[in-house]
């Protein structure tokens, strides 16, 4: 069996799965690899895989399934599995490390340090105490947020078409009701047709003034030119982002926007994750090698 790392996993996993097959980091052996291992980078399209002529089984290492063509794959009996419990502490914590960033104000603090400025009256903290957080989303990474939020005292409520109640939160019957009571907003949708811009120009305008935007979701669930207007108008507070609309984001107006908090999609990326999303990797490649994978 050929394995094909087409993305960056742990380092220790190649040496892990050897006693599978041989494995590679060649991306020209796309032609005759059994199993590609991917992670956001590579785009798993028609075209892409067109190229695996010998592929049987592709693991993207992470929760969406939106850089795969899996219709195309389907067809060809290609099996496509990911790895969605793994990433929802990592994630969670990087969207709570924006809101209190935002809050405490940590990067124009370290910024106006470093620049020799000594700003102890200008730099103005807020508290996450006692505001409400208002979460789209409430799947496996919104209730870790809820959970951390919750410990710092926040109010949390939520919208999604699938939760009805929830111990970690109170379920609101419609995004409207989420955007209008928030002080934070997070979002932890899938991309979808429904989610695509969901948060435009309209949406922005039933929030309350000043809110802050958490997105560990996908880039194109805002409107990113919607989302640099309201920064510019006070609209929006703080614009907090690891996803992008393009990634890199060249030419995003979020990168020339006032008061944005950025990461380059790194929500997944914990040293503990990439160690997690190895043991799934193992164990689904260990159960496809003894026939048992569907
Ligand atoms: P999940 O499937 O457990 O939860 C997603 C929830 O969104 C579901 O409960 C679903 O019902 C809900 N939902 C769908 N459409 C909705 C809508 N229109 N309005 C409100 N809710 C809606 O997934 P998860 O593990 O919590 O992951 C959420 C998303 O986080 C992923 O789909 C992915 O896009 C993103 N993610 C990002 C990173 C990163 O590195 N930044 C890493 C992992 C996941």
């Amino acid at each position: 069996m050929l394995i094909l790392f087409s993305d960056t996993f742990d380092p220790s996993l190649p040496g892990k799965l050897q006693k599978f097959g041989e494995t590679t980091e060649d991306a020209a052996r796309l032609p005759d690899a059994d199993v590609i291992l991917i992670r956001s980078k590579t785009k798993a399209t028609k075209e892409f895989l067109e190229k695996a002529k010998n592929l049987k089984l592709i693991i993207r290492g992470g929760v969406g399934l939106d850089n795969v063509d899996a219709a195309y794959a389907k067809s060809r009996g290609i099996i496509v599995k990911n790895t969605p419990e793994a990433s929802s502490v990592a994630v969670a914590e990087l969207a709570v490390a924006m809101m209190i960033a935002s809050c405490n104000r940590l990067i124009d603090a370290h910024n106006s340090m470093r620049e020799g400025k000594w700003l102890k009256k200008e730099i103005k903290r807020t508290e996450l105490f006692q505001k409400t957080l208002g979460l789209i989303g409430a799947g496996r990474i919104g209730t870790e947020v809820a959970k951390r939020a919750a410990a710092f005292g926040m109010r949390v409520v939520a919208y999604d078409p699938l939760v009805k109640s929830s111990p970690s939160m109170e379920i609101l019957r419609s995004v409207d009701e989420v955007l209008a009571a928030a002080d934070y907003i997070s979002l932890h949708v899938p991309l979808t047709d429904e989610t695509k811009g969901m948060i435009n120009k309209a949406a922005i305008a039933k929030m309350k003034k000043g809110v802050v935007i958490v997105n560990t979701a996908r880039g194109k669930a805002v409107v990113e030119e919607d989302v640099a207007a309201a920064l510019a108008s006070g609209q929006i507070g703080t614009y907090c982002s690891d996803v992008f609309y393009q990634e890199p984001p060249e030419g995003s107006p979020l990168l020339k926007a006032p008061n944005v908090i950025l990461a380059p999609h790194i929500g997944a990326s914990s040293k503990e994750n990439l160690l997690r999303i190895g043991v799934q990797v193992e164990q689904l490649i260990g159960d496809f090698s003894k026939g048992k994978l569907k």
